[in-house]
């Protein structure tokens, strides 16, 4: 059997469900959530009395619906997979209900089509104004079972009072263990992969600490400035929108003790433990920019149609995690919009040997372990070795590549989008790749003094220009360490 084959016959099909997509006309549930239920039916992962019911405001029939799906499907999955006989059957099990959730229309026709007995996800791709009054309605209309789960999109609020509210909204119609706030970083195979490499392998764990490792580096960087998103972008910010969910998830992935069990709430305790170990950020250990207009495209205050703007388009952070593992290892975290490259990592910098026999220093870097999320996701292990050849002991620096590509095959080559993972995850009532209610709350009460610190003092973002690495004072950041950023590259 090739390694292809014995990838698809693990795929096993999930029990029957009914998904609603709440939203289901809106950009998230046409370019993800859609294409990737279509791939999850491709690889046989949807059981035959499966059912996807999209509700929305808009005024259309199952049979428009289903056009708007096909369209969809058209343009967002690889037409290698679009097999025709696949695609009738994935639309046959679609319907839609229009339901606006302000007004109250459209519920009854919502409870004449989900079914009581199979298990059933109601997924909000809705503006979060609208959780609470779907939650209630849900329950209210007796629509939702006793094992109902709920998929909740971010922002889960904007701060820890907003974040509270919304949990308490929540918790007044659903269990902790029926809610799944999606944070789809999550989903991504390297980052679960991430947790193998370290729980899976007697070769990292004994290194991973304070002692063996120099320090960490998560970038995020991305080529596309805000664009059309400048109005809602500006009221968020680099901090909200990337740092204090995806890169918080990434740092506590790699900080957190090992869980007792790869069980939800194991996991979910040892992560909760890294975000109550922050340490409180200073004003040096943080660089916020804002992007300049450049490489044929608007800066961000022409981007986010605020010319005032103090809202922060990049920005870098220095974070400790106050423990015994981690003490005296830095974090070094960063995202931005239009730098030169669209990649995201973490690189996990090791420290010097002790002693260096060899006379050679010239060649000689410290082993990192890149973990790759995008784009290429895999793993590789920085070594030195002996330069080959007759030249003598010369050192040179090579990396022991792990590229999913290679290493799984098609399937590799292929691997299922971090939204399709996930969804198949409610389905198996899986919560470990959902971040808990006290966790998303940790993570703004961390949040919430940075951004107050910058109100207060009236902090304005450095400017950079588009296509850079970010703002000089970032740099500055890690050189006062005595340390360098990786390069941001594809
Ligand atoms: P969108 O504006 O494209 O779509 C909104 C959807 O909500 C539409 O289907 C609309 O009909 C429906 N809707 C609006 N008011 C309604 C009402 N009163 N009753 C019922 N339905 C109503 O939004 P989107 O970009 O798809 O985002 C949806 C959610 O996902 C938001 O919470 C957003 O923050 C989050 N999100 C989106 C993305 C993305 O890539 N688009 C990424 C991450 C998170």
């Amino acid at each position: 059997m090739t390694t292809e084959q014995n990838m698809v016959s693990r795929v096993i099909p999930v029990d029957p469900f009914d998904l609603v997509i709440f939203g289901a006309t809106g950009d998230l549930a046409q370019r993800k959530i859609l294409p990737g239920l279509f791939r999850r039916h491709v690889a046989g992962q949807m059981p035959t009395d499966a059912r996807v019911i999209g509700a929305a405001r808009s005024d259309l029939s199952s049979a428009e619906f289903r056009a708007m799906a096909r369209e969809t499907i058209a343009a967002h999955v690889d037409p290698a997979l679009q097999d025709a006989a696949l695609l009738e059957d994935f639309l046959s099990r679609l319907d839609y209900v229009a339901l606006d959730v302000q007004a109250g229309t459209g519920w009854e026709a919502l409870r004449s089509l989900v079914r009581p007995d199979v298990v059933q996800a109601f997924y909000f791709s809705v503006a979060p104004v609208l959780f609470g009054d779907l939650a209630e309605g849900l329950q209210a209309q007796g629509i939702a079972g006793p094992g109902a789960r709920i998929v909740v999109e971010k922002p889960f609020g904007r701060d820890l009072a907003s974040a509270q509210a919304l949990n308490a909204t929540l918790a007044a119609h659903f269990e902790e263990s029926q809610i799944y706030r999606i944070d789809h970083y999550l989903g991504k195979e390297t980052v679960q992969n991430l947790m193998a490499v370290r729980f899976a392998n007697i070769l990292f764990e004994p290194l991973w600490n304070a002692q063996y490792i120099d320090h960490v580096q998560i970038t995020v960087a991305e080529t596309v400035g805000v664009g059309g998103r400048g109005a809602y972008y500006d009221r968020s910010g680099a901090l909200r929108d990337m740092v204090q969910n995806h890169m918080m998830q990434l740092l506590c992935l790699i900080a957190m003790e090992p869980p007792w069990h790869f069980d939800p709430d194991a996991v979910r305790d040892e992560k909760l433990k890294v975000i109550r170990a922050l340490q409180p950020v200073g004003r040096g250990d943080i660089v916020r920019g804002q992007y300049l207009a450049g490489g044929g495209g608007p800066g961000y205050l022409e981007d986010a149609g605020n010319p005032s703007s103090d809202t922060e388009s990049y920005i870098a952070l220095r974070v400790h995690v106050a423990n015994w593992r981690w003490k005296g290892t830095p974090f070094y975290l960063r995202t931005g919009k239009r730098l030169r490259a669209r990649t995201s990592e973490i690189a996990i910098t090791f420290k010097e040997p002790p002693h260096s026999i060899f006379d050679d220093a010239r060649g000689w870097r410290e082993n990192v372990l890149v973990i790759r999320l995008q784009p290429n996701e895999g793993i590789n292990l920085k070594v030195m070795i002996k330069e080959p050849g007759p030249g003598g002991m010369r050192l040179v620096q090579v990396p022991l590549d792990m590229s999913f590509a290679t290493a799984l095959g098609a399937e590799g080559a292929d691997m299922p989008d971090a939204y399709e993972r996930l969804i198949m995850d409610v389905i198996r009532g899986n919560q470990t790749l959902f971040m808990r209610g006290d966790e998303v709350e940790a993570a703004w009460a961390w949040t919430d003094p940075i951004i107050a610190g910058w109100q207060a003092r009236g902090d304005r973002p450095q400017p950079y220009d588009a296509g850079s690495s970010g703002p000089e004072d970032a740099l500055m950041l890690m050189h006062r360490d005595g340390r360098r950023w990786r390069e941001i590259r594809e």
